[in-house]
C-alpha cells in the first residue's frame, strides 16, 4: 500500500513535469493548471505513503508486543494472540486442576 502509493506519487511528479517539458516544448501552450494539478496530486499521494509508513512503524514501536508463541502482534498489555491465549488459560487450568487432584 505504502509502496503503491509513493510510486503513483513519483508517477505523478514525472509525468507532470514531462507534460509541462512536453506542452512547452511540443504543443508551444502552457499547460500549467495541468501540471499543477499533476504535482498536487504526485505530492498528497507521496506525503500520504510517507504519514501511513510512520504511523506503521509508530504503531509497531508502541504496540510491539507479539504473542510468546507465534510472534504474532498483540494487543497492548497482552502476552498471547487470540488463539495462544485460549490455549494459556486451559493449560494454566489443567496445571492446576492436577495440583488439586493430590490433596
Ligand atoms: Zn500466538
Amino acid at each position: 500500500m505504502v509502496i503503491l502509493l509513493r510510486t503513483l506519487g513519483l508517477l505523478m511528479i514525472v509525468g507532470g513535469l514531462l507534460w509541462m517539458v512536453v506542452a512547452e516544448l511540443v504543443l508551444r501552450e502552457g499547460r500549467g493548471q495541468q501540471v499543477r494539478l499533476l504535482l498536487v496530486a504526485g505530492v498528497v499521494f507521496l506525503a500520504t505513503s510517507l504519514a501511513l509508513s510512520l504511523m506503521g512503524r509508530v504503531s509497531a514501536r508502541v504496540g510491539g508486543r507479539r504473542c510468546r508463541r507465534c510472534s504474532k502482534p498483540v494487543q497492548h498489555g497482552h502476552l498471547y494472540c487470540s488463539d495462544h491465549l485460549k490455549e494459556a488459560v486451559n493449560e494454566f487450568r489443567d496445571h492446576h486442576r492436577q495440583k488439586g487432584d493430590g490433596g
